[in-house]
């Protein structure tokens, strides 16, 4: 880091600081001026907050050098970070679609919705069983029952599957039946369960949170990577803005933000991004031309009676027909569809 005193900071101000980071093991190294002084610092930053220097009579800034995100960022790692499940790779040339409905209400559904989005080219089949809903009153998910459905689902019809975990304690229960362990927009900064699914080698899908900077976002990836675990797909979901004619505020931005900050995959969610199945084609087109990794779609055979987010859930044909408007768009920017 670097601090920067104020102009005309003492020659005690200046030797003070320099002490402080002599003996928390800093080595100094300083340009005096006439007007300004500035010091560079280098060491071990783990132990050290900002505010025991800013606070220092004479002190003006202080600047960091590093990002704060070590693993999630491009200084030790330049390339980008392919997350292979089963094969399924996010990252690649190819891109990852993953679709189905919001919760997992019986067997018919997710059977139904299963074998129509594998037909349309879905490698990757989503289903909540634990519900994060707004209201307690909301159906909240068939928990263990939806997993063992969801798991069904995987072996006869030969899908990858992914499903939300909500609570450190479910972290196990739900590894032993999803190949992807999704963390919501509201549990983006619950930080024991990110240390937790960074303890097992489940890839994690983490969206970004309601109201969430992305270099919170890329700290929330950095408790998972930081406990173990390197494989960790972002996916942009919107943010809440001051806008109220869509659910969220996609944001479009953040694929390149995040492609040039860090190694990792990047995906979007039309769905929750726009809260209305009439936008979730437009938006789902910009995200796969702006470079995206892949989209995660919600998809109901019945929205109009879905349990959960039917008014942003395609049916199946819609979401086939978005699948072929799709490919042109992925060639034209060099990926596979
Ligand atoms: C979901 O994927 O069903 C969901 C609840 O999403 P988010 O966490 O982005 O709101
Ligand atoms: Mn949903």
């Amino acid at each position: 880091m670097i601090i920067v005193m104020k102009p005309y900071a003492t020659k005690e101000e200046i030797a003070n600081v320099e002490k402080k980071l002599v003996n928390l093991g800093f080595t100094t190294h300083p340009i005096y001026g006439e007007i300004k002084t500035v010091i560079g610092a280098i060491g071990d930053k783990t132990r050290v907050e900002a505010s025991n220097f800013s606070n220092m009579a004479g002190v003006e800034a202080i600047v960091p050098i590093m990002k704060p995100y070590k693993l999630v960022g491009k200084e030790l790692q330049k390339e980008p970070t392919i997350v292979d499940v089963e094969g399924v790779k996010f990252g690649g040339k190819e891109l990852v679609i993953i679709a189905g409905p919001c919760a997992i209400e019986n067997e018919e559904q997710i059977y139904s919705v299963a074998r129509s989005i594998k037909k349309s080219g879905a490698k990757i089949l989503r289903g909540g069983a634990f519900k994060p809903r707004t209201s307690p009153y909301s159906f909240q998910g068939l928990e263990e029952e939806g997993l063992k459905l969801l798991h069904r689902v995987k072996e006869d019809l030969e899908l990858l599957v992914i499903t939300e975990v909500v609570d450190t304690r479910d972290v196990e229960l739900v590894s032993q039946y999803s190949d992807i362990l999704q963390i919501g927009a509201r549990n983006m900064q619950n930080f024991r369960l990110l240390s937790e699914c960074g303890k097992t080698q489940k890839p994690v899908l983490l969206k970004r949170g309601l109201s969430s900077t992305i270099e919170e976002w890329l700290m929330a990836a950095e408790y998972i990577l930081s406990a173990g675990n390197p494989r960790v797909i972002l996916c942009e979901r919107g943010i809440r803005t001051f806008e109220t004619a869509t659910r969220n505020t996609l944001d479009i931005n953040a694929v390149a933000v995040v492609k040039e900050l860090s190694h990792l995959p990047i995906i979007a969610d039309p769905s929750h991004g726009t809260g209305n199945w009439r936008y979730v084609s437009a938006a789902s087109r910009a995200f796969i031309a702006a470079g995206a990794d892949g989209l995660i779609v919600e998809v109901h055979p019945d929205p109009d009676n879905a349990t959960s987010d039917g008014p942003q859930s395609l049916r199946p044909e819609m979401f086939d027909d978005l699948m072929k408007v799709l490919k042109p768009i992925a060639e034209a920017v060099g990926r596979v569809l």
